[in-house]
C-alpha cells in the first residue's frame, strides 16, 4: 500500500524533472513527429535548481566566448527563451550547431568531402554523387577508408590480447544503399521512429567510410552494449581514432537513439581532444575547434 503511494509520488517528481529538462529543438512549433522523441529526453545539461525561468540572459555579455557569434545574437536569445535551464555558454554552442532548428531544416551540403574531418548529421548531408576515395577492403566483405581500416586493425589486435573479439558488421555503404535501407525500415517502424535510428541518404555516417559498426564474436551489433568488448572499446577507441557516435548522453544532438555499437573514425588528435576535454559530440568538437577557434 505504502509502496504505491510512493510510487506514484516519485513518478510525479520524475515527470516534473523532465517537463522541465525537455530540451526543446525548434524554433517554431514543435512538429508531433519530433515531440515524442523529445519527451523521452532528458536533458544531458546540467540544469540549474532555481527555477528562473523570466530570467532573460544578456547575451552581449558572452562577447568573450570565442565561439560567441554575433550573427546568432538572436537566435541565442530565443533558444534560451525556450531552453531556461541551459547555460548561456552551452546555448552558444548549440545554436551554433543549428539545434535550435528541426532537423533537416535548412540543412547545407558538405562542400569538403576529403577534409581530415567530416561533419555529417542532420543539418548537414553529403553530394549525391559522393565516394570516398581511398576506399580498401576492411573485414567480412565490408569496406572503410584506408585509415580507418588501418586504425581498426590496431584496435582489433590489441583488443584480442585482451582476449576480446571485435568485428565490422557495417562500414562504407553507398548512398543507393542507404536510401533503400532507410526506405525498409520507414515501411517497417513508420517515418518517425525510423528517423531517430536509421539515417537518411546523403546524411548516414557509413556514406563516409570513416564509420563502422562493430560487434563481439556473435556479430550481433544490437548486443555490443552488453559486452565486456564494448567496454573495453568504450575505455580505448580514442587511443586508436574513434569515438562512439550515438550516446545516450548525446542523443538530442545528434537525433540518433544510442548506439553502442556505431564507431566513427576521427584520427587521434581529434579523440584526443574529445577525451581530454570531456567533449561528448563531434557536434560540440566541430564549434569549439573547427568552426570557431580560440585564436579569432
Ligand atoms: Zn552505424
Amino acid at each position: 500500500m505504502g509502496k504505491k503511494i510512493k510510487m506514484v509520488i516519485a513518478g510525479a517528481v520524475m515527470s516534473s524533472m523532465i517537463a522541465t529538462n525537455v530540451y526543446a529543438f525548434t524554433d517554431d512549433t514543435l512538429h508531433r513527429s519530433s515531440i515524442s522523441f523529445i519527451e523521452k529526453i532528458v536533458s544531458f545539461i546540467t540544469s540549474s535548481s532555481n527555477k528562473d525561468e523570466n530570467v532573460s540572459h544578456d547575451f552581449s555579455m558572452y562577447n568573450d566566448i570565442y565561439y560567441y557569434d554575433s550573427n546568432n545574437l538572436s537566435r541565442y536569445k530565443s533558444f534560451s527563451a525556450k531552453n531556461p535551464n541551459v547555460s548561456p555558454e552551452d546555448i552558444i554552442w548549440l545554436v551554433n550547431a543549428n539545434l535550435d532548428r528541426n532537423f533537416y531544416d535548412k540543412a547545407e551540403k558538405i562542400e569538403n568531402t576529403e577534409d581530415e574531418i567530416i561533419l555529417v548529421n542532420k543539418y548537414n548531408y553529403l553530394p549525391n554523387d559522393y565516394v570516398p576515395k581511398n576506399l580498401v577492403d576492411i573485414e567480412n566483405g565490408k569496406q572503410a577508408t584506408e585509415a580507418t581500416a588501418k586504425a581498426f586493425e590496431e584496435m582489433k589486435e590489441n583488443a584480442a590480447i585482451e582476449g576480446l573479439s571485435i568485428n565490422v558488421v557495417s562500414a562504407y555503404r553507398s548512398i543507393d544503399y542507404q536510401k533503400n535501407l532507410y526506405k525498409q525500415y520507414i515501411k517497417r517502424d513508420g517515418k518517425e521512429l525510423a528517423d531517430t535510428y536509421s539515417a537518411r541518404a546523403g546524411y548516414s555516417e557509413h556514406h563516409t567510410g570513416r564509420a563502422l559498426d562493430i560487434a563481439a564474436e556473435d556479430m550481433d551489433m544490437n548486443n555490443f552494449g552488453n559486452t565486456q568488448e564494448y567496454k573495453w572499446v568504450a575505455e580505448n577507441c580514442w587511443k586508436y581514432g574513434f569515438i562512439i557516435r550515438y550516446t545516450e548522453e548525446n542523443k538530442n544532438i545528434t537525433g540518433y537513439q544510442s548506439e553502442p555499437w556505431h564507431i566513427t573514425y576521427v584520427g587521434t588528435d581529434i579523440s584526443g581532444v574529445m577525451h581530454n576535454q570531456n567533449i561528448s559530440s563531434l557536434e560540440e568538437y566541430f564549434v569549439k575547434y573547427v568552426d570557431y577557434s580560440v585564436n579569432n
